[in-house]
């Protein structure tokens, strides 16, 4: 399961943050997922429970946000949002898309203490 690795990934960054910014604990973290990502949200949040006992991040609250894909249609020439990889331009129906946004895993915001 690769939501494994990543909440691990995330997990060392949160204590790396710790040592530079000097905390001891956390408790918010904002994750953006984009929906294009091949990230499924519940599988870190599952992931995340697991593995953050022991750790800094033991009782901190996973908020997740989940930003609409985004991709640029060669055919209209604008950005247009896309839902899923794959799906045809919303405006012209064609399939020359170039997704620009929504690939995302990263860490918004924390909240520690
Ligand atoms: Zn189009």
């Amino acid at each position: 399961m690769h939501e494994m690795s990543l909440t691990n990934g995330i997990l060392r960054i949160l204590e790396d943050q710790a040592r530079t910014r000097n905390f001891s604990r956390v408790r918010t973290v904002w994750l953006e997922i984009g929906t294009l990502s091949h990230v499924d949200p519940e599988a870190i949040r599952f992931c995340f429970e697991s593995t953050s006992k022991g750790t800094i991040a033991e009782e901190a609250c996973l908020v997740i946000l989940e930003p609409a894909g985004q991709a640029w249609c060669l055919d209209c020439s604008q950005s247009v949002t896309v839902t899923r990889r794959g799906d045809p331009c919303p405006i012209c129906g064609g399939f020359m898309l170039h997704v620009t946004g929504g690939e995302e895993l990263r860490i918004t915001e924390l909240e520690v203490e």
